[in-house]
């Protein structure tokens, strides 16, 4: 019955109450140094760059900006500690201390969330939901593996590989973090990480867990900065591995700047997804599966199902729903716990995104965003769906990086196949359907280092995750993220 109460809320009326989490819990220091040999050190740069919210566009701390010799000290401090202590510790030892990092997130759980949400511009529900309890989990499964390596790889001598360059994107910063310093340590190498210019705070908050959880100095080191600076490790004698994630752009400057060279690599690049739904499909979980899919984290995911294949007889339901579940999402104030998309991550990927509105339009397609709200000051970016696209646009071709879905149809399996696969990429992928077979096939069919089957952006310390063609080379998480952080011997 429509009373006046539920009518409202059929009109999209309904005004939910600020859900704000307070802030009055965290610290963030005016300025950072380097966390370097177990210190905080002042950079040889004598150089800081501002990190900001991108929800208010105010300032929120200074951080040093680590030059080549800011990189060769982190280096240094390094190989000493992977000489030292770390690489002669028992595995068992080594395992308590990567334990007691996974503890230590898991007791300042909050203060993580509100300082990713803070920095990075994302919700404080999937910080909380999802960053953080999985950057723990991660720490949490590889001291598990830190004293049984013989038994993952049985038959085979295993060893370290020294010292490990790690470098990481603005998307997931402490989570990246994560996927990339447990593994590293568990297999008894020592690490140099660099978070991005966009998003140093969590990097530097887990600087002070590792010195809280008394790990030998320079086993973990923390240098900020920028492009610089992450080229700077890259290219570092001292340096026997390089974990890189982010752009295929900046991916390749890797490669061909290592190639030629002794170090071992892995390379975690870009994606752009086919999430597929045919007829048979649950619809309206489909639905769900497609905005957290696109929507979630802004988009800024690079497994997110940024194209949609729906099988033409539902399609214009599909795309109805789509709309209608468009217009509830709440963009707005990461920190509060009502809203699902949060700010931009910076001006200069806000531009990008736009950028590609303008083109999609040119390219002709149809574009359909939500009328929602957006607050004066900041980056936002509305829900967007593009209709009407084909294969060789660009929209449905290149890698966005924001809350922006291109929808195509299908009418037969096959041409989901070929459709799907028509692409530089191959991360991840996601197919809705009632029927069994149809998965199995699917995820046999899909060129796509992941394929999640009814649901989609699900992830677990044990399951391997990285990508075929363009997104990358290597595998992190589970078993096969400790072979890359390994040396094994017959
Ligand atoms: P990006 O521009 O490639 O930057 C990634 C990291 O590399 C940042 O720390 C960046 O520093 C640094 N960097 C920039 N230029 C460099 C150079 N010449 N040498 C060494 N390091 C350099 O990527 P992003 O824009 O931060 O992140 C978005 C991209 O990451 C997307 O393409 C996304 O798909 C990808 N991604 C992939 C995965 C995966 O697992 N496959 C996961 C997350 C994200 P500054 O930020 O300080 O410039
Ligand atoms: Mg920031």
């Amino acid at each position: 019955m429509a009373t006046p109460e539920n009518k409202l809320a059929f009109d999209g009326g309904w005004e939910y109450s600020p859900a704000p989490e307070s802030t009055d819990h965290i610290k963030v220091e005016k300025k950072y140094e380097l966390f370097i040999g177990g210190d905080f050190v002042k950079p040889e740069s004598g150089k800081y760059f501002n990190t900001i919210n991108p929800a208010t566009e105010e300032r929120l701390s200074r951080v040093a900006l680590a030059n080549d010799a800011d990189v060769d000290k982190a280096v240094k401090a390094a190989r000493k500690a992977y000489r030292g202590p770390w690489s002669r510790m028992k595995p068992a030892d080594r395992g308590k201390y990567i334990y007691r990092i996974a503890r230590i997130i898991q007791e300042r759980a909050r203060e993580f969330a509100a300082i990713e949400s803070l920095d990075g511009g994302k919700p404080i529900r999937e910080a909380r939901d999802v960053d953080v309890p999985l950057a723990s989990a991660h720490f949490f499964y590889y001291a598990g593996w830190a004293d049984k390596l013989e038994y993952a790889f049985p038959g085979r001598k295993v060893r370290p590989m020294g010292v490990a360059g790690q470098i990481i994107p603005w998307n997931f910063p402490l989570l990246m973090a994560a996927w990339k310093v447990a593994p590293a340590l568990a297999c008894g190498n020592t690490v140099v990480l660099k978070p991005a210019e966009t998003t140093p705070l969590t990097a530097m908050k887990l600087a002070e867990v590792i010195a809280d959880a008394g790990l030998p100095e320079g086993v973990v080191n923390i240098v900020t900065g920028a492009g610089d600076t992450g080229s700077s490790i890259v290219s570092h004698p001292g340096v026997d591995k390089i974990a890189f994630t982010g752009s295929t752009e900046v991916g390749r400057i890797i490669q061909r700047a290592l190639a030629g060279s002794k170090k071992k690599y892995t390379l975690e690049l870009g994606g752009k997804a086919a999430n597929i739904i045919f007829a048979d499909a649950a619809i309206d979980e489909a639905v769900e599966g497609i905005v957290n899919g696109i929507f979630f984290n802004q988009g800024h995911v690079c497994c997110a199902g940024s194209r949609l294949f729906v099988q033409e007889s539902v399609a214009e339901q599909v795309i109805r729903k789509l709309k209608d579940r468009m217009e509830t999402l709440i963009v707005g104030d990461p920190l509060d716990k009502n809203t699902d998309i949060g700010a931009i991550n910076s001006k200069a990927q806000l531009e990008t995104i736009q950028s590609y509105l303008d083109i999609g339009k040119q390219e002709g397609a149809d574009i359909y965003q939500s009328a929602c709200a957006l607050p004066d000051k900041g980056y936002w970016c509305r829900p967007t769906l593009f209709t009407g696209v084909s294969q060789s646009n660009r929209v449905v071709q290149e890698e966005i990086f924001g809350p922006v879905l291109a929808i195509q149809t299908f009418r037969t399996f096959d041409e989901a196949i070929s459709k799907a696969n028509n692409t530089p990429y191959g991360l991840s992928g996601g197919v809705w359907t009632d029927k069994g077979a149809k998965i199995f096939r699917m995820t046999q069919s899909v060129r796509a280092g992941v394929v999640w089957a009814n649901t989609f952006n699900k992830f677990d310390p044990t399951s391997p995750f990285g990508g075929y063609k363009e997104s990358g080379i290597g595998r992190e998480g589970g078993l096969h993220g400790l072979d890359a952080y390994l040396r094994l011997e017959a």
